[in-house]
């Protein structure tokens, strides 16, 4: 939480949007993929148990550690888990992501937006992709008009705005129509 740590943790440069250090970062379980990307997808700081090793039994303690060691928010839908980790824990409701979302967005923990500061797949923060790199990804845009691009340096991944899909940005932004 904030205030008591001075460790700013990790690389994040300040001012981009969605590295904001005052930000809540979180740290989901197994159970939360989806949810993850979504965070990222909206510049969150999310780690995931699922970069963890598989059959560690003791993988609900460590998540906690891992959560109070890096100032994270723990995402479970285990509420036993949640239970345990008190504030440094957030009990998830729904299986479904836009309601999971939205869970967050009522607790004030997150707004609703899509940025280009993440990477989905990874977490790093995105920088901006050389001519080289854009030309050298066969799934960029042919036409770079309008278009921003961004990289990550983990995936060796090519971003731009558009690239998360109209639809998510939609379902996320809360422009969809109601069924
Ligand atoms: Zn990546």
């Amino acid at each position: 939480m904030p205030g008591s740590g001075t460790q700013s943790g990790g690389s994040a440069p300040p001012g981009k949007p969605g590295t904001n250090p005052g930000e809540t970062r979180f740290i989901a379980d197994r159970m939360l993929g989806t949810l993850t990307r979504y965070l990222r997808f909206m510049g969150y700081d999310t780690t995931s148990a699922n970069g963890l090793d598989e059959g560690n039994k003791k993988e609900d303690t460590l998540l906690l550690d891992m959560a109070m060691q890096e100032h994270r928010l723990l995402l479970t839908r285990d509420a036993e888990l949640a239970r345990r980790g008190r504030v440094h824990a957030v009990y998830v409701m729904s299986e479904d992501v836009m309601e999971q979302v939205q869970q967050l967005i009522d607790a004030g923990l997150i707004m609703r937006r899509v940025t280009l500061s993440r990477c989905s797949l990874c977490n790093a923060v995105l920088r901006e992709a050389n001519t080289c790199e854009i030309g050298g990804a066969d799934y960029a845009p042919k036409d770079w008009r309008n278009l921003h691009f961004f990289w990550c340096e983990n995936c060796q991944k090519l971003y731009w705005n558009g690239s998360h899909g109209k639809q998510l940005e939609e379902r996320i932004l809360g422009n969809h129509e109601e069924q």
